[in-house]
C-alpha cells in the first residue's frame, strides 16, 4: 500500500521488487553516494534492513508510486528513472546512468510532455539528471546542460503569464550554498 501526496491511500501500486531509487539517491545518513546500490539492498529483490531503515527511506515515495497516470510502463524498475520533488519544488527525472541513452528516446520525450502537463504552470518542466549530467524539458524542448549538476542550479525566465518557460540559466553553486 501507499499513500499520495494528500495522504490518501492508494492501494493498487506498491514498489514490489522495484529498488531503484536504493541505487540512484544519495543517502546522507547511511553515507550512501548516488548511482550506488545501498549495502542494505538486494536489488531486485529489497531491503535488508526495512526494520532499521533511516527516515530519509521511510519517508521517501516516488513520483510513480502515487500518480495514477504512470502505468506499469514507467515503474522505476522497468523504466530506469526515479521521479521525485525538488526541495525547490521541480520534478526531477534521476536516471540511472547504465541507461542514458533512453533521456532523448521519443517514448521518454513522451513521458517528459505528459508529466509537464500534470504539472502547475509555474513548474511545468522536468528537471532531468543522470550522474554529472543535467537537462532541462520545458515547453515542449530539451536544453542539454552539461556536465552541471553538481556545480551549478537552474534558474527559469517565464513568458508573460507563466505561460512558457523561454529559457533557463545556469548559476554557479555558491560554495557555502547548503
Ligand atoms: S523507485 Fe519508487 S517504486 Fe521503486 S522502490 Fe523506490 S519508491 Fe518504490
Ligand atoms: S536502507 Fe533499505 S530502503 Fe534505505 S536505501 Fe538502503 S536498501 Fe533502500
Amino acid at each position: 500500500m501507499t499513500i499520495d501526496e494528500n495522504g490518501n491511500l492508494v492501494e493498487y501500486k506498491n514498489c514490489d521488487s522495484c529498488t531503484l531509487c536504493c541505487k540512484i539517491l544519495k543517502i546522507d545518513s547511511l553515507q550512501k553516494p548516488p548511482y550506488e546500490w545501498c549495502k542494505h539492498c538486494t536489488p531486485g529483490t529489497g531491503c535488508n534492513n526495512y526494520q532499521d531503515r533511516p527516515d530519509d527511506c521511510k519517508n521517501f515515495a516516488c513520483f510513480w508510486l502515487y500518480r495514477r497516470e504512470l502505468d506499469t510502463e514507467w515503474k522505476p524498475a522497468r523504466s530506469k528513472v526515479v521521479l521525485y520533488w525538488h526541495r525547490d519544488g521541480f520534478l526531477i527525472a534521476d536516471f540511472d546512468p547504465a541507461h542514458k541513452h533512453l533521456i532523448r528516446q521519443p517514448t521518454y520525450e513522451r513521458l517528459f510532455k505528459n508529466l509537464c502537463g500534470m504539472l502547475e504552470p509555474e513548474c511545468r518542466c522536468i528537471t532531468i539528471h543522470c550522474g554529472k549530467a543535467m537537462y532541462v524539458y520545458a515547453s515542449s524542448k530539451f536544453f542539454e546542460l552539461g556536465n552541471t549538476r553538481y556545480s551549478h542550479q537552474v534558474e527559469f525566465n517565464f513568458s508573460p503569464f507563466l505561460r512558457d518557460i523561454v529559457d533557463v540559466r545556469l548559476v554557479p553553486i555558491s560554495p557555502s550554498s547548503p
